[in-house]
């Protein structure tokens, strides 16, 4: 089942924010990626013609179980059902274009394919969501290194921030933002982005 929507969390490891020579922000950016660029483990990552820079970032993945409006940061995590790998792909350059001329990214973040994500596991079967392990490998070389512990905002406050705008549903998905390594892929490559615990998401480029 595809989610409603995917909700996307930027600027929210300090590592990140400064390899993007960006300020440290007093909230987080909040974005939608569309539920058709979503694919599974083994498919492919298509990189459309002319679109250059395309990035990987591997990030926490969280299923909503119980909808919610303007929930509280102490029943936020009785909110999440699952949590998977994703990798937020952007297209780097269109993204930045869009940044400099003031328009939205969404077309950047939103391309086919751009949103693979692995197979979600029940929240209380894996370690708690505050130190978990994230790595990224591009043809087996390793991209991105982080822990979740390093989130400038953390999970209950991400939650509770969303609901007080837009109703979590059931399926949503909010991924959580990407820790500092994000590098281009290219066509030919193979991405795999994990997470301890969790498990493990592999495209290849084409
Ligand atoms: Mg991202």
């Amino acid at each position: 089942m595809k989610p409603g929507k995917i909700v996307c969390i930027g600027w929210n490891y300090r590592s990140h924010v400064t390899e993007l020579e960006s300020e440290l922000p007093e909230v987080p950016a909040v974005f939608l990626k569309p539920s058709s660029c979503m694919v599974g483990d083994g498919d492919d990552i298509v990189i459309p013609e002319g679109v250059t820079n395309v990035q990987h970032e591997v990030e926490l993945a969280l299923v909503i179980g119980v909808p919610g409006r303007c929930i509280p940061e102490s029943e936020a995590l009785s909110h999440v059902s699952h949590v998977a790998v994703f990798n937020d792909v952007s297209a780097r350059d269109m993204q930045s274009r869009a940044r400099a001329e003031g328009n939205p990214w969404d077309l950047s973040k939103g391309i086919d394919t751009f949103g693979p994500m692995s197979v979600p596991v029940p929240v209380g079967e894996v370690p708690p969501l505050d130190s978990l392990h994230l790595t990224l490998t591009v043809n087996g070389e390793v991209r991105q290194d982080g822990n979740t512990r390093d989130m400038i905002f953390g999970i209950p406050w991400i939650i509770s921030y969303i609901s007080g705008y837009m109703t979590l549903e059931e399926g949503d998905v909010i991924i959580t933002g990407t820790p500092e390594g994000v590098s281009e892929i290219r066509r030919g490559d193979t991405v795999c982005a994990s997470i301890d615990g969790i498990g493990s998401v592999t495209n290849r480029v084409v």
